[in-house]
């Protein structure tokens, strides 16, 4: 029999976990499959861990992996990927947003089509505030611009893939992680699956708006090296209007002399340029900060507890 791996982050989750464990086992044991369910608690501060622990005393199917701290989604999902080794592997969140009714769909997906994996895509943002929405599509738009990998809008990490493409993410260990942008970068056939959005069953969300901004950031310099090429091209722009500056400033001294004016237009194209000058070393500093962070090669995450003694506690 086929295995499915489902990898779920966690962090304080505790309100939505009974729901989802609830929900998710009834959808897995209706079907043809021998499963797991990886639950990664991401540093909670709630009871999460605890729960997880009772859930694994009662159902053997349960791995819990219970970090040092709070790493961030991204490496709760690497975690889960480097300990799984099924046929499929899926990742969800614990919050019901990614609903376990579709799991089925997926899984038949895979198995009589020719894909690789299949994603999910929201064709709606209900229940999210007008502004993050705006704020969302920009940055889609954006950086499927800039970027040659493509990035879908409304895409989430509810994905479920084959173990060849599990592999393939995990050989990916940069330190920055952009799943979305990883995702994109390793290829494989993806079939996109689009559903309704629904709020989450319980808790809030763990995003801040402030946060998505780093996030979306984030995402734009780990996959493009258009910021710094607009830089260069901004440069080259600004010698070229000097020389042409020079140029009608010579011109208008031989031709009507040179009275003493334009202090003040200057002054405020001194500020414009050293204010350009100061964005782009900005720019540079970021992509420098995130080679300085790969650099030092530090692990992933560290794992304080789990309940599978072979999975590596420091990666
Ligand atoms: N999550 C995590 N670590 C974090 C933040 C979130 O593991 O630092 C988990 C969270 O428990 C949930 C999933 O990631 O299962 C998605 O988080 P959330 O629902 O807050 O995001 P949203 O759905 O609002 O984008
Ligand atoms: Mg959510």
């Amino acid at each position: 029999m086929k295995k499915v791996s489902l990898i779920i982050p966690c962090y304080n989750e505790e309100a939505a976990l009974p729901i989802f464990y609830c929900e998710v086992t009834s959808v897995m044991e209706s079907l043809n499959y021998d499963y797991e369910l990886v639950f990664i608690d991401d540093g909670s501060s709630d009871h999460t861990l605890s729960i997880l622990k009772e859930l694994s005393c009662n159902d053997e199917r349960i791995t819990y992996i219970s970090f040092s701290r709070n790493y961030g989604k991204e490496a709760a999902m690497y975690a889960g990927f480097c300990s799984v080794n099924s046929d499929y592997v899926a990742v969800m969140d614990a919050d019901m947003q990614d609903p376990p009714a579709l799991l089925p769909k997926m899984l038949e997906i895979l198995e009589n089509k020719n894909y690789d994996s299949v994603a999910t895509r929201r064709i709606n943002r209900d229940g999210e505030p007008p502004v993050r929405s705006w704020f969302a599509r920009c940055f889609y738009r954006l950086i499927n611009k800039i970027s040659d990998t493509d990035i879908v809008d409304g895409a989430r990490d509810f994905r479920l893939m084959k173990k060849e493409m599990v592999e393939a993410v995990v050989s990916m260990e940069e330190y920055n992680r952009f799943s979305k942008g990883i995702f994109g970068w390793i290829g494989f056939r993806t079939y996109w699956l689009p559903f309704e959005n629904s709020e989450r069953v319980a808790g809030n969300s763990k995003w801040s708006f402030w946060k998505l901004t780093k996030y979306a950031l984030d995402g734009i310099i780990n996959f493009s090296e258009a910021p710094l090429a607009i830089a260069s091209w901004f440069g080259i722009f600004l010698s070229f209007l000097s020389f042409v500056a020079l140029g009608f400033i010579v011109i208008r001294r031989l031709c009507f002399g040179d009275p003493v004016a334009g202090w003040a237009s200057t002054i405020c194209i001194i500020m414009f340029i050293g204010g350009l000058q100061m964005f782009f070393m900005g720019v540079m500093g970021q992509y420098l900060a995130k080679n300085f962070m790969e650099s030092k090669r530090r692990p992933h995450y560290i794992i304080a507890e789990t309940n599978n003694t072979t999975i590596k506690k420091i990666h």
